[in-house]
């Protein structure tokens, strides 16, 4: 799977321009799929089996764009002014490298040198792409950005960029060519815009109409120095989403995730995430209702240009996935 990974954070797809992700991800799930389109937001939607007596249509996500910087102005002097695509954090950005979509590459300064303890924002930062004017500047007004943090392994840790939620489309990419008997129409959905309101999912959901929603995505630990009130710690297996600022997840599916780990002897630990959201809270709430959770990666640094995740964790989602998909789910 670590080559998977490697693969698709090396692709740059910030919210909106996720097609470079898009095709890859579609030509590597191609072979194993039954069905496979692409809808008008651009969400991938592969299915995989039929129906059976015992089975339900079960929407998973997993989403393709990562987040990123939008240039909002050039000035008088050729820097680029940026806002954020998604959730991005000023003082992560400083001293970083991006890459414009075009090509173009940029160092990210700060207006203040010295930092005098002056709080960094999105607004004080520029983009030196090495222009002095507009006129010079290859970066247009509305032009999207990522950074540039490579992918490496150290010690069983995978770090880079965009593992959130890559790690995720790679672990879907893995269970759909796993997968073999399941009683389940197997909906595997790499979602558009979720960082920016997770519009992907809704409409997807909208459109499978799914009996059951399970979205797979990074979550935050507390196990990093004065870290947050968090039960969850990097390495100690796969999270079962509880609740986070979008979904209470519903009561069944939790048990029934509890029920596979159990059956499995995996470790698993529950996620209480206070700020933030996932694919899920868009799919419970499509049409009339569709039960659904989340199966959560741990993950430390999230949002920024070096998240970090236990590559422990993500085989260990991967082995819990198959196993509730490959059985009848009891809600
Ligand atoms: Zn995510």
């Amino acid at each position: 799977m670590i080559d998977l990974v490697k693969q698709l954070v090396a692709c740059d797809g910030p919210s909106g321009h996720e097609r470079v992700v898009r095709d890859m991800v579609r030509q590597m799930a191609a072979p194993y799929a039954d069905e496979l389109r692409v809808d008008r937001l651009g969400n991938l939607i592969v299915r995989k089996g039929k129906k059976a007596a015992n089975g339900l249509r079960v929407m998973l996500s997993a989403h393709l764009d990562e987040i990123g910087l939008i240039a909002t102005h050039v000035d008088e002097h050729g820097f680029v002014r940026v806002s954020n695509l998604g959730v991005v954090h000023a003082p992560y950005c400083l001293g970083q490298r991006i890459r414009f979509l075009n090509g173009v590459q940029g160092v990210v300064g700060h207006e203040i040198e010295g930092f005098t303890g002056e709080k960094i924002t999105l607004d004080k930062l520029f983009v030196d792409v090495g222009a002095a004017s507009p006129e010079d500047c290859p970066v247009q007004v509305g032009d999207a950005a990522v950074f540039q943090g490579s992918f490496q392994e150290v010690d069983g840790r995978w770090t880079g960029k965009a593992l959130d939620d890559r790690v995720c489309v790679a672990l879907l990419l893995e269970t759909l060519r796993q997968l073999k008997d399941s009683p389940h129409e197997v909906y595997f959905v790499f979602t558009v815009l979720e960082e920016v309101g997770r519009k992907g999912a809704r409409a997807a959901a909208y459109g499978i109409d799914p009996d059951v929603g399970i979205a797979l995505d990074a979550t935050a630990t507390g196990d990093t120095p004065k870290g947050r009130k968090m039960a969850v710690a990097l390495g100690n297996g796969p999270a079962i989403k509880v609740k986070d600022a979008g979904i209470i997840a519903y009561p069944g599916l939790v048990q029934a995730m509890e029920a596979a780990a159990a059956q499995l002897n995996l470790p698993v630990q529950r996620e209480i995430l206070m700020r933030g959201a996932t694919d899920a809270s868009m799919i419970q709430t499509a049409r009339a209702g569709v039960p659904s959770g989340g199966i959560s990666i741990p993950m430390r640094y999230v949002h920024s240009p070096v998240e970090m995740v236990d590559a422990q964790d993500v085989h260990q989602a991967m082995t819990l996935l198959l196993h509730i998909l490959e059985n009848s789910i009891q809600l």
